[in-house]
C-alpha cells in the first residue's frame, strides 16, 4: 500500500510509497530495465535468462540511490529488503552469511545506468571475519586462499567504506614482500598473510579510531552506503562532466556471491573483447591473470599474459569462455567487454558490456558486423560516435622519418601525442594552460581523470591493454602507451634509456605502435580507410542536410571538399586582411582623412581579395560558397594605443576605441557607414566570379552575405549595394544574397528581413551570445566554468546549442522567413554546426545545411545522419553492459 501524501503535506514531493521494491534478483524479472538496474545489473540479469554462468546475486536499484542522495542515508525498508535477498542467496548457494564454518561471501559492485569504468567503487569478499577465514581455510584446505581473500577486503573496505588512503596498505604488503624477499604477491604464505592482516586491522584502527567491523550485516549495508556516495566523488563528477552524463542518475549496486579467481593454479581471473578493440578485427582477445582477483587486471597492479595462456593452462574454461564471449556478441549485436573467473577450471562471467573502442576498431567492427548480416546499415551508423572520428582526423607519427625509439610499451589506444611531461594530474592541469602536456604515470587511477583530460597523450610504466589508463584513454580517444617497462619514475624525474628527464620535457609518444620517442616528432596527416569511407557513404545515403564548411583558404576549402564538404557556408573575408601586405594597406585604409583616401586604399586591396576568392572558388567550383562581407570593428586591426608610430594614428586609435565592441561599430553597420568598404567586397567577389567562370566554364553558385542584420532597412540598402555593383562586374554570373541571423531582433522580424534575403545563415556564435547576455570572451573561464561546475548549466552554450532559448529564436527565424518566402535557403554558421547535438536540432526544425570547420565535417556528416535517422526512428541502439 503506498502512503496517502497531499500536495499541501510539505513532504509530498519526496514521500516514497513504504513498499517500494528496490531489490532484484538476478532471476526476478522487472520493469525498470537498465535505467532502474543499471548497466551491470541489466547485463547480469540478462546473462542470467541466458543460461550464461554467471554467480547468483541481486541488485539493489538506482532508485535507492537517489533517496540516499536526496536524504543522506538508505530509505526506509531497504535493509529488510536487503536481508531477504541475502536469505535467498543463502538458500541458493547453500551457505551462510556471517558464518564461520561454511561463509557465503558477497561481492559489491557499483553499475550505473551508462558505462563509468573504474570510476566508481567495488568491495570483494565481504562477510569475512577472523573466524570466517578460519573456517574457509578449514573448508578449502587452502589457508593461503582464505587469507588473501581476508586482507583484501580489509584494504578494500578501509579504502572505500572509510576512505583510508590506500598507500598505507599498499606500503605494508610492499616492506613485508621485501623482509620476506619475495617479489609477487602470491610468493608470500599463508602465515605471511596472516600477519599482514593482523597489520592491516592495526593500519585500520589506527586511522579510523574502532575496530574493522567483523559484522557481515555490517559490512555489506556500510559498503553499499560507500557505493552510493561514489557516485558523488569529485572524480565520478569529472568522468560525467567529460562524457555528458547527468547527474542524477545514480547508480545501482550489485551484490552477488564470490567466486575466486585467487584460489591457486587452477584458478584465475581476465578480461575479453569480442574484437579487437584498438584496430576492430574480428576474434576473441583479452587478458588473464592466474591466481588473482579481478581487481588485480582492472587496476593494472600486475601485469597479466595474453588470453592465450589460459588455453594451455585450462583448456576446457578456455573453450568454454570463447563459446559464450560469442554468443553474447550474437546476442548483443555488438562488440563485448567481459569479465571472467574461473575457480577451481569453472568459469563465471562477471560482468558484460558493450566494449569502449577506438573509433578506427569502430568503423571496422561496424563494417564487418554489417558484412556478417549481423546488424542493418542503419545501426552501424547510429552506434558510431562522431565525436569519436576526430581521432582518425589526427596526424601520426611520419612513417618516413627515421627514429631513433627510447622505449615500448603496449599499443593501449591509438595516435600520436607530443609535450611536456608532467607526473601528476594537477601539474597537468596547469601546464596544460602553457602548451600540450603528455601524463607520465607509473599507472592511473580513477582520481588521475582531471589530468586525462588535460594531457595530449598518457603513458604509463605499469599496465595492460585493460587498465585503468588504457580504457579511459580509449574511451577519450587519446593516445596511450602502456605498460612501458623501459621507462623508470624516480624523484620527479622519468629515465628512458640513458636519458634522464624532468618535468616540461618533451617527448612523442605514439599509442598505435606503443613507441616511445624523446623530443618532438615529425607528424603527417591522417590516412582515411576504407571503413571510414564506406560509413560515411552509407551516412551521405541517409541524411537530409547538407554538409557544408566554414573556410577562408583555397587550401581549407580544398581540404574541407576531400572531407565531403558539399559547399562552403561561411567564408570569414576578415582573415584575409591580416596578410603581411594587406595589413599596412587595411591600416592605411582605417586611418584615412576621407572617403577618397580610403577608396585609394580599397582599389589596392581589392586584387588580394579578388585572388583569395579565385582560388576558393575553383577549390568549390560547381559547388555553393557563402561570402561574408566584413565582420569585426575596424580596431581591431589596428596595433594598441601605445604602439602607434605617430600621433594621427594614436589620435584615431582612441577614436575608435569602444566600450562594448561586441554590440558597437561592426557587421553590416560597418557597410551602412562605409559603404566603399562592401562595394570593394562585392567588387572582388565579382569579379572572382565572373573569372573562374571565364577560366574553367564551372562557376561557383556565389551567396554574397551580410553580417549582423537587425532591421529590414538595413538589408534592404545593402541588398540594393550588392545588386549594383554585382551589375556592373558580373550581370552574366548567378548569385543570392542573404543574410546572417544572429540578433534576436533579426529573429523575431525574420519575415520582414526574408523580403530582402535569398538566404538565412545562422549565426550562432552571436546569436548565443546576444541572446544569453553572455559576452563569449568574459563567460569562458569565468562564471560559465562556475555555472556548469554547480549545474546550473549543463552544458556549454557555446558548444551545444541552447536547444530551448536560442534554438527557440531559430525556430521563430525559420518560421516567419518561410511564411514570406517559402523557398528561402536556411543553414547554420556558428560553431554549432559542428556539434552532433546541436546539429540533431538543426534537423527537427528543418534547415538545409549546417557549415563546420573542414575537420569536423566527417563528422558532421554522421550526426546529420544520425538525426535523420533518429527521427525517422530507424537503428535505434542501446549498448549493452555498464
Ligand atoms: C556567428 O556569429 O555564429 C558567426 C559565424 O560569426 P562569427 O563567429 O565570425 O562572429
Ligand atoms: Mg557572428
Amino acid at each position: 500500500m503506498s502512503l496517502t501524501i497531499t500536495q499541501n503535506s510539505p513532504a509530498w514531493k519526496d514521500a516514497r510509497p513504504v513498499d517500494a521494491n528496490y531489490v532484484y534478483d538476478f532471476d526476478e524479472p522487472s520493469e525498470g530495465g537498465r535505467a532502474l538496474l543499471g548497466g551491470k545489473g541489466i547485463g547480469l540479469a540478462e546473462m542470467t535468462q541466458m543460461g550464461v554462468p554467471v554467480p547468483a546475486g541481486f541488485t539493489i536499484t538506482t532508485d535507492a540511490c537517489r533517496a540516499f542522495m536526496r536524504d543522506g542515508d538508505l530509505p526506509a525498508g531497504l535493509a529488510e529488503q536487503v536481508d531477504e535477498h541475502v536469505r535467498r542467496l543463502e538458500a541458493k548457494t547453500g551457505k551462510s552469511f556471517g558464518s564461520t564454518e561454511d561463509p557465503l561471501l558477497v561481492s559489491v559492485r557499483s553499475g550505473a545506468a551508462i558505462s563509468m569504468p573504474g570510476m566508481m567503487d567495488t568491495i570483494l569478499n565481504l562477510g569475512m571475519n577472523d573466524a570466517a577465514a578460519e573456517g574457509l581455510a578449514a573448508r578449502t584446505g587452502n589457508p593461503r586462499f582464505a587469507y588473501d581473500s581476508y586482507r583484501r577486503l580489509i584494504q578494500m573496505f578501509g579504502e572505500t567504506a572509510d576512505g583510508i588512503d590506500g598507500h598505507a596498505f599498499e606500503s605494508a604488503l610492499t616492506a613485508l614482500k621485501k623482509q620476506r624477499g619475495v617479489q609477487l604477491d602470491t610468493e608470500l604464505t599463508a602465515d605471511d598473510l596472516r600477519e599482514l592482516i593482523g597489520t592491516y586491522k592495526e593500519i585500520y584502527r589506527r586511522e579510523i579510531g574502532s575496530d574493522f567491523p567483523t559484522d557481515a550485516r555490517e559490512q555489506l549495508l556500510r559498503s553499499v552506503r560507500a557505493v552510493f556516495r561514489s557516485w558523488e566523488t569529485p572524480r565520478a563528477q569529472v568522468y560525467r562532466r567529460a562524457h555528458d552524463i547527468a547527474d542524477d542518475l545514480g547508480t545501482a549496486v550489485n551484490v552477488m556471491q564470490m567466486v575466486f579467481g585467487n584460489k591457486g593454479d587452477r584458478s584465475g581471473t581476465g578480461v575479453a573483447f569480442t574484437r579487437d578493440p584498438s584496430t576492430g578485427a574480428s576474434g576473441v582477445v583479452g587478458e588473464y591473470l592466474a591466481n588473482a582477483q579481478g581487481e588485480d587486471v582492472v587496476a593494472g597492479i600486475r601485469t597479466p599474459q595474453p588470453l592465450d595462456a589460459m588455453r594451455e593452462a585450462m583448456p576446457d574454461a578456455y573453450r568454454q569462455f570463447i563459446e559464450t564471449a560469442e554468443r553474447l556478441e550474437a546476442h548483443y549485436r555488438d562488440m563485448q567487454d567481459v569479465e571472467f573467473t574461473v575457480e577451481d577450471d569453472k568459469l563465471y562471467l562477471l560482468q558484460t558490456r558493450a566494449a569502449k573502442r577506438t573509433a578506427a576498431a569502430a568503423l571496422r567492427a561496424a563494417v564487418a558486423m554489417v558484412d556478417e548480416g549481423l546488424i542493418t546499415k542503419e545501426e552501424a551508423i547510429r552506434r558510431i560516435d562522431p565525436s569519436q572520428l576526430d581521432q582518425l582526423l589526427h596526424p601520426m607519427i611520419d612513417p618516413k622519418a627515421k627514429l631513433e625509439v627510447a622505449a615500448k610499451g603496449l599499443n593501449a589506444s591509438p595516435g600520436a601525442a607530443s609535450g611536456g611531461i608532467v607526473f601528476d594530474a594537477d601539474s597537468a592541469v596547469e601546464r596544460s594552460k602553457n602548451g600540450p602536456v603528455v601524463l607520465v604515470r607509473w599507472e592511473t587511477t580513477p582520481d588521475d581523470i582531471h589530468g586525462m583530460i588535460a594531457a595530449e597523450g598518457i603513458l604509463t610504466v605499469h599496465g595492460g591493454m585493460t587498465s585503468h589508463a588504457a580504457v579511459v584513454a580509449r574511451g577519450m580517444g587519446k593516445p596511450c602507451v602502456a605498460g612501458c617497462e623501459g621507462l623508470e619514475l624516480r624523484d620527479g624525474t622519468a629515465t628512458i634509456g640513458g636519458t634522464t628527464l624532468r618535468e616540461g620535457d618533451v617527448i612523442t609518444i605514439d599509442g598505435g605502435t606503443g613507441t616511445v620517442y624523446i623530443g618532438e616528432v615529425p607528424l603527417v596527416p591522417p590516412q582515411l580507410n576504407d571503413d571510414f569511407e564506406t560509413i560515411l557513404g552509407w551516412a551521405d545515403e541517409a541524411r537530409r542536410l547538407t554538409v557544408r564548411t566554414n573556410a577562408d583558404t583555397p587550401e581549407d576549402a580544398a581540404r574541407a571538399r576531400e572531407f565531403g564538404a558539399q559547399g562552403i557556408g561561411l567564408t570569414r573575408t576578415e582573415h584575409m586582411f591580416f596578410g603581411e601586405e594587406r595589413l599596412p594597406v587595411v591600416q592605411q585604409m582605417i586611418l584615412a582623412e576621407d572617403e577618397a583616401g580610403r577608396r585609394a586604399a580599397l582599389d589596392r586591396l581589392l586584387p588580394f581579395q579578388q585572388s583569395d576568392f579565385e582560388g576558393i572558388f575553383e577549390a568549390m567550383a560547381g559547388l555553393p560558397v557563402t561570402i561574408r562581407l566584413l565582420d569585426p570593428p575596424l580596431h581591431e586591426f589596428l596595433p594598441a594605443e601605445d604602439q602607434a608610430t605617430d600621433e594621427r594614428m594614436r589620435q584615431r586609435i582612441r577614436s575608435l576605441h569602444e566600450a562594448n565592441p561586441m554590440l558597437g561599430t561592426r557587421g553590416c553597420r560597418l557597410g551602412l557607414m562605409y559603404p566603399e568598404i562592401y562595394e570593394m567586397q562585392i567588387r572582388a567577389i565579382a569579379r572572382a566570379a565572373r573569372a573562374v567562370h571565364e577560366r574553367t566554364g564551372a562557376a561557383p553558385l556565389v551567396e554574397v552575405m551580410h553580417p549582423l542584420v537587425a532591421f529590414q532597412e538595413e538589408l534592404k540598402r545593402l541588398r540594393a549595394l550588392t545588386e549594383h555593383v554585382w551589375a556592373e562586374e558580373a550581370p552574366d554570373v548567378a548569385h543570392l544574397v542573404g543574410t546572417m541571423i544572429e540578433l534576436p531582433r533579426a529573429a523575431m522580424r525574420a519575415d520582414e528581413i526574408a523580403e530582402y534575403a535569398d538566404f538565412f545563415s545562422f549565426g550562432t556564435n552571436d546569436l548565443t551570445q546576444t541572446a544569453l547576455g553572455f559576452s563569449r570572451d568574459d563567460a569562458e573561464g569565468k562564471f560559465l566554468t562556475k555555472y556548469l561546475q554547480d549545474g546550473i548549466l549543463q552544458r556549454n552554450p557555446f558548444e551545444t546549442l541552447d536547444a530551448s532559448g536560442v534554438g527557440d529564436l531559430m525556430r521563430i527565424a525559420v518560421e516567419r522567413g518561410r511564411s514570406v518566402k517559402d523557398g528561402i535557403k536556411l543553414g547554420i554558421c556558428g560553431e554549432h554546426g559542428g556539434d552532433p547535438q546541436s546539429i540533431a536540432f538543426c534537423e527537427e526544425i528543418g534547415l538545409d545545411y549546417v557549415s563546420c570547420s573542414p575537420f569536423r565535417v566527417p563528422l558532421a556528416r554522421l550526426a546529420a545522419a544520425q538525426a535523420a535517422l533518429a527521427k525517422a526512428g530507424t537503428g535505434e541502439y542501446v549498448a549493452a553492459g555498464g
